[in-house]
């Protein structure tokens, strides 16, 4: 187990990490005290407590239900982390064929459906089912394994019928979307799923206000991934089509390593680059970022040498411009140079130069 950011690793599944935000400690605290609060004893606070616990086991193999899927279709997921909302599993894309998107959704549900089946075949469900009111009530506050399963029972059913909401970008949202997609198309069909989610946020923001705080937390994680992700389909769908040579930026100011810092700075200043492309015999040998200048301004003599970056990833000015979009919006590098055939500078690319290509060229193309 390693702390990071506030993030437990917890270790790895078939190669995703699975991690833990620290918020979730809150949940197991919260869920003590109002045990407690209410009178419980200390034996069946605990009792919460490994309950929430094996319900979050159900949630992460309802997220690796999502990851295998999408690694049946070529699509890797760096992590799982668990929030005390639930799990998300960071796939590095969505599929964008309607029916492997429809199957990766489903798939994290199906896993809830099955262990509420077998935990079904195990407990005496039918029987509780028989008892009048006041037994099962009886039954279900005395502490023990039956009544803890029994719980989880139900906690498994409802995750089931709440992940199928279509509350984009939740599974039901995502089934919903894949179902429209193959009729109407993916962006008018991710338009109609992120309507449907936003307003449904709205409604469980409006609910959580008076009932319960989690559901407005769950509204904004809606509101937000309905926005986001509609966002993004939309660039794309705009971005098909278009060359990296056509969106980038060529008008750049190079340097070469033995250049000094001062002589950047003074570029920075006189005009509005904020990184650059370091070029030493006609080939692109590092990059030059902002925030690295930024934090050695102290000393201006020093060679821009000792401060480029020297790993850094490059774009072929024939690339297909829809293929950058989720590399530039990912934060990892935000500057990209773009090179012809000969591995030769023509150009640099990065998200406000890809924004602008979108406000004035691609919308006119796409409306
Ligand atoms: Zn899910």
């Amino acid at each position: 187990m390693r702390v990071m950011k506030g993030i437990l690793k917890l270790g790895k599944v078939a190669g995703i990490s699975i991690e833990v935000h620290w918020t979730f400690s809150l949940l197991l605290i919260w869920v003590i005290f109002m045990e407690l609060k209410q009178g419980g004893s200390l034996q069946s606070a605990l009792l919460n407590v490994v309950l929430i616990l094996l319900l979050f086991l159900c949630v992460v193999l309802h997220e690796l239900g999502h990851a295998l899927t999408a690694r049946y279709f070529h699509v890797s997921t760096k992590k799982i982390t668990l929030l005390p909302i639930g799990g998300v599993a960071s796939l590095e894309k969505i599929p964008e064929k309607p029916q492997q998107e429809l199957l990766v959704a489903i798939a994290g549900p199906l896993v809830n459906i099955v262990i509420a089946f077998i935990l079904f075949i195990f407990l005496p469900i039918q029987y509780y089912m028989s008892l009048d009111v006041a037994n099962l009530e009886a039954l279900l506050t005395t502490p023990g394994l039956e009544t803890l399963l029994f719980y989880l029972w139900i906690a498994n059913i409802m995750l089931v019928v709440f992940n199928l909401i279509p509350a984009f970008p939740m599974d039901g949202g995502r089934v919903l979307r894949a179902l429209l997609s193959m009729f109407i198309g993916r962006l008018k069909a991710t338009e109609i799923a992120a309507g449907i989610g936003q307003a449904i946020a709205v409604l469980f923001l409006i609910l959580g206000l008076f009932y319960n705080p989690f559901l407005v937390l769950i509204a904004l994680f809606i509101f937000i991934g309905a926005y986001g992700e509609n966002q993004m389909v939309k660039q794309s769908i705009q971005l098909e089509g278009h060359l990296v040579k056509e969106a980038m930026l060529t008008r750049i100011t190079t340097f070469h390593p033995e250049n000094s810092l001062e002589e950047v700075i003074d570029a920075i200043i006189a005009g509005t680059e904020k990184d650059f492309v370091v070029i030493e015999n006609d080939q692109v040998v590092g990059i030059l970022k902002n925030h690295d200048i930024i934090k050695n301004s102290k000393d201006t003599r020093v060679p821009v040498r000792a401060l480029m970056k020297t790993s850094f990833q490059m774009f072929d000015e024939t690339g297909d411009l829809k293929e950058l979009l989720p590399l530039i919006s990912s934060q990892k590098q935000r500057f990209f140079p773009v090179i012809n055939k000969d591995k030769r500078l023509v150009g640099a690319i990065d998200m406000t130069n890809l924004s602008e290509f979108l406000l004035f060229k691609a919308n006119l193309i796409a409306n």
